[in-house]
């Protein structure tokens, strides 16, 4: 057990490279994860494709790590060896400057983040900061826990900033979208379900979860949208849903990254329609979605692979081939 095998990103624009290395010691403040499952997010795509600046290079991805706590570093008193936990996006942040003295935290500068700007959980051990690491509901094994951590915890954030309005479009029918739709459900909302043009498997995924509405993004709403999450990383769809949306609606941007918002014009903003973006989370989404998923019993859709077909399960989501989430399982030692 002195060596952890890895799916590591050596270059942008290259596969993952399978690669052994010596299990890490946890510093002060840290905790040792025996990682069990990863989810496979649009993000990690991202990074892979060289569309996000900056990366700590060579880097682990993954940032939807569950796992359970093996080692403690020195000054850690929270967690035992043995619990498990999930490590999130948000890997630490500065602590004092101002957005963090102001609860935005997934603002911060000095920010580092899983599987982007430190190592992440397409890993059979991960390092984490202790203080950022989340408790899990027990109602969800590993494998189906692994996406609550991105796709649920994102995708909450940017259901929290859509407003309370009875009629939520959701563009992109993805992981993230198939968790914040249940969500959306139980609190008695109607979801409108914009899929991939001729993404039928998508669009069933969405009747089966119940939406009131389901079709592709090439679809005219069959009712107006109080909001509207995007989830497709497709500017494209920006003017499409703000067009969808009632005065005084709001547009989400969920993702990290997107294509080029084509010019539109003014009237489909103007009467007091917000447009804006979600960026990272912060640890108080994290225990409040976690404290949502607890109480309504998620159906999480998983497709797994093992951690060496990691580029494998990259390509299917590339292609919108996976209905739901893509999580990694890592082998037994
Ligand atoms: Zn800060
Ligand atoms: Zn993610």
């Amino acid at each position: 057990m002195d060596a952890m095998r890895t799916m590591v990103l050596v270059a942008p624009g290259r596969p993952l490279a399978e690669r052994e290395r010596p299990v890490p010691v946890p510093a002060p403040g840290e905790v040792l994860v025996h990682v069990s499952a990863c989810g496979v997010c649009r993000t990690d795509l991202h990074l892979v494709d060289g569309e996000l600046p900056d990366p700590l290079l060579p880097v682990v991805p993954g940032h939807e790590v569950v796992g359970r706590i093996l080692a403690v570093g020195p000054g850690v008193e929270r967690w035992r060896v043995g619990e498990r936990v999930g490590i999130p996006w948000l890997a630490s942040a500065c602590g004092h400057c101002r957005d963090c003295a102001n609860a935005h935290e997934n603002l911060c500068e000095s920010a580092r983040f899983t599987g982007y700007t430190r190592d992440g959980g397409f890993a059979t051990h991960a390092l984490a900061d202790a203080r950022y690491v989340l408790p899990l509901p027990d109602r969800y094994d590993d494998v189906h826990a692994a996406p609550l951590l991105c796709a649920g915890l994102i995708g909450y954030r940017a259901y929290a900033t859509a407003g309370a309005g009875a009629a939520l479009g959701l563009y992109g029918f993805g992981a993230a979208a198939h968790l914040i739709a249940q969500l959306a459900i139980a609190e008695g909302r109607d979801v409108y379900a914009f899929t991939r043009p001729g993404d039928a498997a998508a669009q069933a995924l969405a009747r089966g979860l119940g939406v009131a509405w389901a079709g592709g993004s090439d679809e005219p709403s069959p009712a107006p949208l109080d909001a509207a999450i995007l989830f497709a990383p497709v500017g494209g769809l920006v003017p499409v849903a703000l067009g969808a949306t009632r005065p005084g609606g709001t547009v989400v941007c969920a993702g990290i990254h997107m294509s080029d918002i084509p010019s539109f014009p003014y009237r489909l903003l103007w009467r007091e329609r917000t447009l804006r973006s979600v960026a990272n989370l912060t640890r108080a989404d994290g225990e409040g979605f976690m404290a949502v998923a607890s109480r309504v019993a998620l159906d999480v859709h998983v497709t797994a692979y093992a951690l060496g077909r990691a580029n494998e399960a990259l390509d299917d989501l590339r292609a919108g081939r996976v209905a739901g989430a893509a999580v990694l399982t890592m082998p037994a030692d």
